[in-house]
């Protein structure tokens, strides 16, 4: 019997394991790739024998990795060498104070104490909810598909989301755990890997420190495109064939079902069903024949964006560590600047507006300017301009052209409340039934392993809405969702 096809459009890691899963359930599947190389923000840079992570170092979550090797009937620990980083970084207050965010118990006590005598006490109790959060989110909201608003916002869910304290703001919420400024700031500055502000962030996501300090954050040996490179060999012993340098310029339409794309060389790729793993609201905007919802999908709110420096240096600088936070004086104004100004505080900036004048070669300069006069004054790095060989910049403009990211936003749409679960744009266009998302701009959101939970999500509902599911694989898919619940 001829196996049902699927076209994934992108290898972003939410295209590769939508790809791999797909094909573990008897698709014939094809990934088209714009770059020369699979991983979209999870790639990486080689250069005069100097190797740098794109996007992610901080390898989160591992449970849930483990989960979608399994699913593709392997096991992460035969691929990825795993090193747990602790102490996860080093934040740097501008008042001179250090702390470095460590699992060991003893050492964050004798740190926060320093600081605030009943800070440790707080500490424990913030992290204690951070852990309810984690675990009532995965379980209830982001690791399962809302087919319906009612299912949403039903009655069992609505109490839980006064438990997550969904409608209360992180930053405000920190304060019954920590009175002083500093602490506030080193416990809720992470809402920026969500791209979200901590006075906007809800509450919710306390449940970030919690799984950095609680389940730890780790790096794999070779980088963390090693994960990439793991999922993509997986993905062709599956028999998912990769064409790269293959961007897809449009979307044809037949009858209220996707028949086609066609990419830039004209070629027309044909199949049963496809999968965007492109920025959603690009797609809805450049991809397809229908523009209404594009239109809205502007209107929503955005992630920041990041200036990134790579730098090629010929000297070691052992006092620098793998991971520095250097907060801005102003922790509240460095935001505003950040989500409602769209320009440049002290170093995270805002995204590509098209409303405002954006002078990005200048903002660059000042950001440069900007760490390394932070290297060179509080970790002693003062002559690290004499030893940079070349720079590679990345800013908002490069995130929009090279990964089409919607106004460059470097971690796609943004995770306020009405931005989350059912009212994020759902994994499945609403018209054509055989278009499916898969990514950090669907359901449930950004971040390495959520975008593998939306892989899951994503392929769950293909084939339970295709009915392609063989005994065999939910057999097997049974076994591996209970071994899943029990490791929690
Ligand atoms: C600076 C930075 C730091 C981050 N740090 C972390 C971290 O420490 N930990 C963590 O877990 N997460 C982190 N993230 C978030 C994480 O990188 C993303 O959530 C995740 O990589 C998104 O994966 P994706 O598959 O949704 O999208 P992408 O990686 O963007 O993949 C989409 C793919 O589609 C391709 N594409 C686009 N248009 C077309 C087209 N027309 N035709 C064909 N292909 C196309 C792109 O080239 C790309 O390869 C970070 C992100 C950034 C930017």
């Amino acid at each position: 019997m001829q196996k049902p096809t699927a076209l994934v459009i992108g290898a972003g890691i939410g295209g590769i394991a939508t790809a791999a899963r797909l094909a573990k359930n008897g698709y014939d599947v094809t990934v088209l790739e714009k770059e020369a190389t699979p991983g979209g923000r999870c790639n990486q840079i080689i250069r005069e024998g100097h190797r740098f992570d794109i996007g992610p170092t901080l390898f989160l979550m591992p449970e849930i990795w483990e989960e979608t090797f399994a699913a593709l009937g392997e096991r992460m620990s035969d691929h990825l060498q795993l090193k747990r980083i602790d102490p996860t970084y080093k934040v740097h207050f501008d008042d001179g104070l250090q702390l470095e965010l460590t699992s060991n118990i003893g050492e964050m006590q004798t740190q926060l104490e320093k600081v605030e005598k009943t800070a440790f006490t707080g500490f424990l109790n913030y992290i204690a909810e951070g852990n309810r959060h984690y675990k009532m989110s995965l379980e209830k909201f982001v690791g399962r598909n809302f087919h319906t608003i009612f299912e949403y916002f039903s009655l069992g869910n609505l109490p839980l989301l006064f438990k997550l304290k969904a409608l209360k703001k992180h930053y405000a919420n920190t304060g019954r755990f920590f009175k002083d400024e500093r602490l506030k700031a080193a416990f809720t500055f992470q809402n920026m890997y969500l791209g979200l502000s901590p006075y906007d962030a809800p509450a919710t996501y306390s449940l970030l420190q919690y799984t950095e300090l609680a389940e730890g954050v780790w790096y794999p040996v070779g980088g963390m495109y090693a994960a990439i490179q793991a999922l993509v060999k997986i993905a062709e012993k599956l028999g998912v064939q990769f064409i790269y340098n293959a961007p897809v310029k449009k979307m044809k339409e037949e009858r209220g079902r996707i028949k086609s794309v066609f990419i830039e060389d004209g070629r027309e790729f044909l199949a049963d069903l496809f999968v965007g793993n492109a920025d959603l609201p690009y797609i809805y905007k450049e991809l397809l024949p229908k523009n209404d919802e594009a239109k809205k999908l502007e209107k929503k709110l955005y992630t920041c964006s990041t200036i990134m420096f790579y730098w090629g240096v010929d000297k070691e600088y052992p006092q620098i560590a793998h991971h520095n936070v250097f907060l801005g004086g102003d922790y509240k104004a460095s935001f505003d600047q950040i989500f409602n100004d769209h320009t440049l505080p002290e170093v995270p900036v805002g995204h590509l507006d098209a409303r405002s004048e954006q002078d990005w070669e200048a903002l660059v300069n000042r950001a440069r300017g900007t760490v390394l006069t932070r290297l060179a004054k509080e970790l002693g790095a003062e002559d690290l301009i004499e030893h940079i060989k070349f720079e590679i910049v990345y800013q908002p403009k490069v995130w929009k052209d090279r990964f089409n990211l919607e106004k460059g936003a470097a971690f796609g749409l943004s995770h306020n409340f009405w931005q989350v679960g059912y009212l994020r744009p759902q994994n499945r266009h609403k018209e054509y039934k055989n278009l499916y998302f898969t990514g950090a701009s669907t359901h449930p959101g950004t971040g390495l392993p959520i975008v593998l939970l939306s892989a899951r999500l994503t392929t769950e509902r293909i084939l339970k809405e295709t009915g392609t599911i063989s005994v065999q694989n939910m057999a097997n898919a049974l076994a591996q969702a209970r071994t899943y619940r029990v490791s929690h």
